[in-house]
């Protein structure tokens, strides 16, 4: 396994949709192993793979760390994953994310989803989610179509949030892992 850089969120391959996985062969096997290592080192909940670069629709979620019960969720993959179904209710959690370093704000978004995607084995499932699960699923559904998470918040939150986002776009607030900054330079050592 290795540690990636995680791509600021800035970065061109963050604002692009990813590409469908067409072929689960020891690429996509090695990314994941990769990606995992890359989540754990950093402390993150969740990872798409635009994060590391590579633009394809796959993301990992592990929520397991959780300290409330039905929060908590085993290591997932889901690779082309697709909400089919949203709870009309809408429930507002703090998000962060590790492409945008030391930030985080509170989001709108519907309670339960019903998602549907491949696993590493090729087999397409189902999966209910809600609480953290659901929440990790969309925001990490949101980058592979090349969305942000403070592109959703309120406008007022959005106008405060402004400074800060300033200074993680021109690469003065960094995270302790290993980033690529937009214009591509990488920060950090990769220990
Ligand atoms: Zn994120």
């Amino acid at each position: 396994m290795a540690r990636l850089p995680i791509y600021n969120c800035y970065h061109p391959v963050m604002k692009k949709k990813t590409e469908d996985v067409t072929e689960i062969d020891d690429s996509i096997k090695k990314l994941v192993e990769d990606m995992f290592e890359t989540m754990y080192k950093a402390d993150g909940i969740g990872l798409a793979a635009n994060q590391v670069g590579i633009s394809k629709s796959l993301l990992i979620v592990d929520t397991s760390i959780s300290s409330e019960e039905n929060y908590r969720h085993p290591p997932i993959v889901l690779i082309n994953p697709e909400i089919e179904e949203e709870s009309d209710e809408e429930v507002e959690m703090n998000e962060g994310c590790l492409s945008i370093p030391k930030f985080n704000d509170k989001v709108w978004r519907p309670d339960v989803i019903q998602v549907k995607y491949y696993d590493l084995n090729g087999n397409q499932q189902t999966l209910e989610a809600g609480n953290l699960l659901s929440r990790v699923i969309q925001h990490e559904i949101d980058h592979l179509d090349g969305i942000l998470f403070f592109e959703r918040l309120t406008s007022i939150r959005k106008t405060l949030a402004k400074s800060k986002l300033k200074k993680i776009e021109k690469g003065l607030t960094l995270p302790e892992y290993p980033m690529v900054l937009p214009d591509g330079t990488l920060t950090g050592s990769n220990k």
